[in-house]
């Protein structure tokens, strides 16, 4: 694995990481030229869609500068090619044979979507979210508390990742979170690996048991897994209730676990797939490139530059971002973003577009006076909405809701994010808590 050595400085692989964008993207132009020559060999789902959009070979597609031209790859073409031909589809490029784990999906929208993995898919992984478990302060040797399971989720690559930076792992789990805290006082991890979601259940669970958060000897908390470790209020809250860093990172299971990891400067997630896999920033709505600059978003569509089971060309991730490429004060010159909700949960009202995690995140500023979780309730169902947007805020312990805390998040949330909405108060534990991930939308009271 490459910047693994035994010596190492403040970044894990400074030749890929202080890299300049413009010779990053000279050496991808190579990889990506062999990875193109791959898929018209050996992945019979690429040739033919390839050729259904009028590139008939190698030298039709091009080099890296023409990518933009080539069609986009979507999660519900990896499903069906799956479904027609199970278990891989027409999608397996590798030789049955090399394919040394299979993940799958969690299969909430129909039949699991299985990932075949080869060594070489596995170790380009561990390298990836290597550089970015450093980025975030885990170093040899460190007691590292996990509360991910190995699972069938790609997750579960996570903990070989742990292997490999020789970090002194203690994997709980999901699930049980008696057993975290007694693992805590015992064992007393310096980091704390979860989603932000359950750090936020955490630090409520701990207080109502009368165990101050801040006692646990806890130095770091990783984030993965959803947004929301990167809004200012909600980070503030739970650095303060630790007494911790939190650095956020991010993947996206098709492409890569941990592409994205945030440094010590807290500016963003650094990109940490340099040379194995290329990003590009869209436009969603029209699916047109939007330029790199300096707090543009946009969707992540991501292109594997070297991979073979499963190679991905052009991938929507539905993530949007914004993204950041101004000089990081840590050293890294790779991009950064953070990200500001997933697409599938864009509400649109009146025109205006409002992610749900954005709307949490002005609430969250009224924290002491709000619990932190949130529901939006759309009237009806698809994106468009009308105004005035239902909202349910749930209030701390033993509180009662007052009109004027209603009226004051509605009107920040108007100044800040220009959408209308109509706050209910409700009362401490009423939005269900989650170990994983939180959901945002309430679908049951809208119409069709
Ligand atoms: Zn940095």
């Amino acid at each position: 694995m490459d910047g693994m050595a035994a010596e190492r400085g403040p970044i894990l692989a400074p030749e890929v990481e202080t890299r300049s964008p413009e010779d990053q993207f000279a050496r991808d132009r190579d990889t990506y030229r062999r990875q193109v020559a791959y898929l018209f060999e050996r992945s019979p789902f690429y040739a033919d869609k390839l050729c259904a959009a009028g590139f008939a070979d190698a030298a039709v597609v091009g080099g890296l500068d023409d990518l933009p031209a080539l069609p986009f790859t979507e999660k519900d073409e990896i499903r069906a090619t799956q479904a027609e031909a199970p278990p891989f589809g027409r999608h397996l490029a590798a030789d049955p044979a090399t394919v040394v784990r299979v993940f799958s999906t969690s299969g909430t929208t129909g039949d699991p979507c299985y990932m075949p993995v080869t060594r070489r898919d596995l170790d380009s992984w561990i390298t990836m979210s290597s550089r970015s478990y450093y980025a975030g302060g885990l170093r040899p040797g460190m007691r590292v508390v996990s509360t991910y399971n190995a699972g069938p989720f790609v997750a579960g690559a996570a903990l070989d990742t742990l292997a490999a930076l020789g970090v002194c792992h203690i994997p709980v789990g999901t699930g049980n979170t008696a057993r975290l805290v007694r693992a805590m006082q015992l064992i007393r991890p310096e980091a704390l690996l979860c989603t932000p979601s359950y750090a936020a259940y955490l630090a409520e669970h701990l207080t109502a048991q009368g165990i101050a958060p801040d006692g646990l000897g806890l130095r770091r908390i990783c984030v993965a897994g959803e947004p929301g470790g990167g809004e200012a209020a909600t980070r503030a809250r739970l650095e303060a209730a630790f007494g911790v860093k939190l650095c956020e990172a991010m993947g996206i299971g098709d492409v890569s676990i941990s592409l994205w990891g945030e440094c010590d400067a807290q500016a963003g997630m650094h990109f940490n797939g340099g040379d194995h896999v290329h990003v590009e920033l869209i436009d969603p709505a029209t699916g047109q490139p939007v330029e790199k600059r300096d707090g543009a978003t946009g969707e992540l569509v991501y292109t594997a530059l070297t991979r073979e089971a499963a190679p991905l060309l052009r991938f929507r991730s539905r993530d949007h971002v914004v993204w950041h490429s101004s000089r990081c004060e840590c050293g890294r010159t790779t991009p950064r973003v953070r990200c500001i909700g997933r697409t599938d949960d864009l509400l649109i009202v009146r025109g205006v577009n409002v992610f749900p995690s954005a709307i949490r995140d002005v609430v969250a500023t009224f924290a002491p006076r709000v619990a932190g979780p949130i529901l939006v309730r759309p009237t009806k169902r698809g994106v468009a909405q009308e105004p005035p947007l239902p909202v349910d805020v749930e209030l701390p312990p033993d509180t009662a809701g007052d009109p004027a805390l209603a009226e004051a998040i509605e009107k920040a949330v108007r100044a800040k994010l220009i959408v209308s909405l109509r706050v209910s108060l409700v009362p401490h534990g009423s939005i269900a808590r989650s170990e994983y991930k939180t959901k945002l939308i309430d679908l049951s009271g809208a119409t069709t």
